[in-house]
């Protein structure tokens, strides 16, 4: 009768395994010591298996010694991979925040690269040699496309709101309407980062709809400012009213206080033009005369994470100023990569094509179809009869906060198998050497091709050959 004590004896030792010739090869790719410390880890996992075993099983359990270094070399390669990496998303979600929103076109890597790994016009004037700002960089060209008369960019539109909010309305009353008291994923809520900055939040009107006079109503002189939120990830239909910007506007020029708007996902180029709702576009918020107007580059704009603030010099400048703007200062590989996001919308040629979260968006459907096909055979070629692939119509979305309600109809490569879950499907391609991010749908794994480029079908097709050859071997 074996006892645990036996299987504990069966483990091999760190000695033994690191003089494997399969394990000696890792030498050529990390230390040593990292070396060590992956066969370790596996020795402890072994362990607390045995430690978990129920007595009935104590009798077949085996060690295999393919398994064995299988486990450690996986873990020594993923140890030299890092762990922010690049990804598949076949979700079909255009702006996903857990992926990371948008992506930077192709012709601004060299832009990037440049100034990450040389010095650079950061903070000079290069004209007078003396210290310059690293807001010149994008502020003309901020205005040009908005028309705006100034601007200022931080590291994200929570940060844009929270900066402008302490430095236009601290300690003094910020007026939202109840239906726009907007919660984003990630803990950033109107009201709690209206405490953050220092203002006092009074709410007016009711959830579904607002009037002009509720706002006029709650104006006092501890008014500081007047709040309109996009309400850029949910809509209230129906029985609703809201007050536009151009009559919020109105109403602060009367009593001489600012109008402020957080638009969340700026968008610079009216996408209703090319079948999609309508959303406020930046140009026309700013011509409706709001003072500061605050949002993302990393959403509609299609650029690198940051906050973007423009409006009125005078309260541009009162922000620029705060102490606060220092502990959100952007960084430099931001900023590069905004301007050349924007330089983009400045030259106006093919900018859809140019900007991949735009092109993604309204990318024609004989396009999306074409990619189907094609991802369709590469996944047939490489799996088992067990698998079934099709093509199917179905809807991707915007994501990222933004068009919440839009049904963006695509083309999805769907698959499905007589030997695996979906689920376990799911989380194979999700451990992919390149992980793969699917949606599930009615039983079936979907692969959306909207969001997919055209290297990621080889990867696909090699991940499923992997799926089933695995399978055959149990
Ligand atoms: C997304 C969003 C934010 C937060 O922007 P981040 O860039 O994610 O910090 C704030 N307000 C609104 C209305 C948004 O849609």
């Amino acid at each position: 009768m074996k006892e645990k004590k036996d299987l504990f004896r069966m483990i091999p030792s760190v000695d033994e395994i690191i003089s494997m010739d399969e394990i000696k090869k890792f030498y050529k790719m990390t230390s040593h010591q990292n070396i060590v410390e992956c066969i370790r880890k596996v020795l402890e996992e072994i362990r607390s298996l045995i430690i978990q075993l129920p007595e009935q099983e104590i009798s077949h359990f085996k060690i295999s010694q393919e398994e064995l270094i299988q486990a450690i070399s996986q873990k020594i390669k993923k140890k030299n991979e890092l762990s922010l990496c690049s990804v598949i998303n076949a979700t079909g979600v255009v702006l996903h925040t857990n992926l990371g929103r948008a992506l930077l076109s192709e012709e601004i890597k060299e832009a990037l690269w440049s100034v990450a790994s040389q010095y650079s016009t950061l903070e000079m004037n290069v004209e007078t040699g003396k210290r310059g700002s690293r807001y010149d960089h994008v502020e003309e060209l901020l205005c040009k496309l908005t028309g705006a008369e100034s601007a200022i960019v931080v590291n994200n539109n929570a940060a844009a709101v929270t900066l402008v909010l302490s430095a236009l309305a601290k300690e003094q009353k910020v007026i939202v309407s109840r239906g726009e008291l907007v919660e984003i994923g990630g803990s950033f809520r109107i009201p709690e980062v209206m405490e953050q900055s220092g203002a006092h939040l009074v709410e007016v009107g009711a959830t579904n709809k607002t009037h002009i006079k509720d706002y006029e109503n709650a104006i006092d002189e501890n008014t500081g400012a007047l709040l309109k939120v996009h309400t850029s990830n949910y809509r209230i239909l129906g029985f609703s009213e809201s007050v536009s910007s151009k009559e919020l506007v109105g109403l602060a020029r009367k009593y001489e206080i600012p109008a402020l708007e957080d638009v969340g996902s700026g968008v610079l180029i009216d996408l209703s033009n090319y079948g999609l709702s309508p959303e406020p576009t930046v140009q026309s918020i700013i011509e409706a005369g709001m003072d500061i107007v605050t949002f993302s580059g990393d959403k509609l704009l299609g650029g690198p994470q940051a906050g973007i603030i423009i409006g009125k010099k005078k309260y541009i400048e009162k922000i620029k100023k705060h102490p606060l703007n220092r502990a959100f200062r952007i960084d430099k590989l931001t900023l590069v990569a905004l301007e050349a996001t924007l330089k983009i919308y400045e030259e106006g040629e093919n900018v859809i094509q140019r900007i991949p979260t735009l092109r993604m968006l309204i990318e024609n459907k004989e396009i999306l179809y074409d990619k189907a096909i094609k991802l369709k055979i590469a996944i047939q070629k490489n799996v088992t009869n067990n698998f079934y692939v099709e093509i199917e119509e179905s809807c991707s979305q915007v994501g990222g906060g933004a068009l919440p309600l839009e049904e963006l109809p695509t083309y999805v490569v769907s698959i499905w198998s007589d030997s695996y879950s979906v689920n376990e499907i799911e989380e194979k391609l999700r451990n992919f050497r390149k992980p793969i991010f699917t949606r599930i749908f009615k039983q079936r794994i979907f692969f959306d091709v909207r969001t997919i480029v055209e290297n990621d079908i080889e990867e696909i097709a090699q991940a499923m050959k992997l799926i089933c050859k695995e399978k055959i071997r149990r």
